[in-house]
């Protein structure tokens, strides 16, 4: 597809990265499950492997299913380039790679997935990196916590469960002071209800494994760049702007200059930490993409409906939607997600863990499971299960105390869930 930024996003999900299959005519995106590509000959072979030249070699670094996926997700975010991953995580590895080394830290929100929480405060210090946790809602606090050793800032559009907004413009612009990126993970929101690098984000990350797929059916995830960060403005980011020994001496900005992140990505970060997402789940979330903008529209009309009625019943102690009135984050939700604020919301019950323990037991529509963002409605209680491994503070930090738990809304009935709702409620 040309000219690909004037069509809207409804067509652009359906259109973007994708043309007939040259071979074959094929109008769906063949799944192209092969692990390598014939050279056309040894001189054809040598440009691609000195990235002289673009085109496909292994799988494990590119496959033309997932380049067609990685072109998709790149326009409907407003980036440049993307990288596919294995999941959700592996893209936030992906995203700090290029960016740390031994010493280096990461500025990151205290309101986050509880996956994330636990790769950033155990797993990432085995690679000598660290994460320091600030409450967003206090950017002086973001501001004076990142010091010389930081190397970026990080934070989530809307928060998986709490119902938190960050106010992406403030976090771009504390980054942007500090001359560092913003990586914000956009999974809650998808680029349908918010394009965080129109905010002024320089990486856009997310679990491919929720709503874009939508069904509960792959694991991935990828990183969008913006292609707007200047990797050569400081000395902070050598991988990017200095001579890459393992390409003969290759400086990744200066050679593709605003795609120098993607290109690394792959060249670099795919081909040595392997974590490549396979073409049978590309062509999935490709599928799962075509329907996004019909899918959010009704998972916001249903979350809203289930959550206006969870809050005026006198089981409830507190529903946190940022689509409710009653949500401190309520305006800049209006401001920053027009269309909605998706389908994710967490509810405090009066009752406590024990309650929380019967609901989830009782509901029939409602599967009890770890993944949001399915097209089915979903529930967890996060303090016995996702959440387990944090401490309590840490959780209610994370808006998962012990009486809460989280909701994905599918798009069923909104009716049938209310039914199943108020049935399963403990009395
Ligand atoms: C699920 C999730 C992740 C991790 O993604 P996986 O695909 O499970 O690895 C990261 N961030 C958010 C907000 C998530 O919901």
């Amino acid at each position: 597809m040309t000219d690909a930024p004037s069509y809207g996003f409804d067509t652009l999900s359906i259109h973007a990265g994708a043309r007939p299959d040259p071979a074959t005519g094929a109008r769906q995106t063949p799944i192209y499950q092969t692990t390598a590509y014939v050279f056309r000959d040894a001189d054809h072979a040598a440009a691609l492997f000195n990235l002289q030249e673009v085109g496909y070699i292994y799988s494990r670094l590119t496959n033309p299913t997932v380049a067609v996926l990685q072109e998709r997700i790149a326009t409907l975010e407003g980036g440049v380039g993307a990288v596919c991953c294995s999941s959700g995580h592996a893209a936030q590895i992906m995203a700090l790679f290029p960016l740390m080394a031994p010493g280096r830290n990461v500025v990151v929100s205290t309101r986050l997935y509880g996956g994330s929480i636990t790769q950033f405060s155990q797993t990432i210090k085995r690679f000598g990196w660290s994460a320091k946790f600030v409450d967003f809602e206090d950017m002086e606090a973001v501001a004076a916590a990142i010091d010389e050793d930081t190397r970026a800032v990080f934070c989530e559009s809307v928060a998986n469960p709490g119902g938190y907004v960050t106010d992406l413009p403030a976090a771009a612009q504390v980054a942007s002071d500090a001359g560092l990126p913003l990586i914000v993970d956009n999974t809650s929101a998808t680029p349908y209800l918010c394009n965080p690098i129109a905010h002024g984000a320089t990486l856009v990350v997310h679990s491919m494994t929720k709503y874009l797929t939508g069904n509960g059916t792959v694991t991935g995830g990828v990183v969008v760049d913006s292609g707007r960060f200047d990797w050569s403005a400081s000395d902070k980011f050598p991988s990017l702007s200095q001579p890459e020994p393992a390409y003969h001496g290759l400086k990744f900005h200066e050679t593709f200059g605003p795609l120098a992140f993607t290109f690394h990505g792959i060249a670099i970060g795919l081909r040595d930490l392997g974590m490549t997402l396979n073409p049978q789940a590309a062509h999935y979330t490709l599928m799962g993409i075509e329907t996004l903008s019909l899918r959010m529209e009704r998972h916001c009309e249903n979350a809203l409906k289930i959550a206006q009625w969870l809050e005026n019943d006198d089981r409830i102690e507190a529903v946190t939607y940022a689509g409710l009135e009653s949500s401190p984050y309520y305006d800049r939700a209006k401001a920053l997600f027009p269309k909605g604020t998706g389908g994710l919301f967490t509810v405090a019950l009066k009752g406590g863990y024990d309650a929380c323990v019967e609901l989830v037991g009782k509901l029939e529509l409602f599967s009890h499971v770890a993944n949001p963002g399915d097209t089915r409605s979903l529930i967890i209680h996060p303090a016995s299960t996702t959440h387990r491994q944090l401490t309590e503070q840490q959780q209610i930090a994370a808006g998962a105390g012990p009486n809460v738990v989280r909701i994905s809304i599918g798009i069923e009935n909104a009716e049938d869930l209310i039914r199943d709702l108020d049935a399963a409620l403990p009395r």
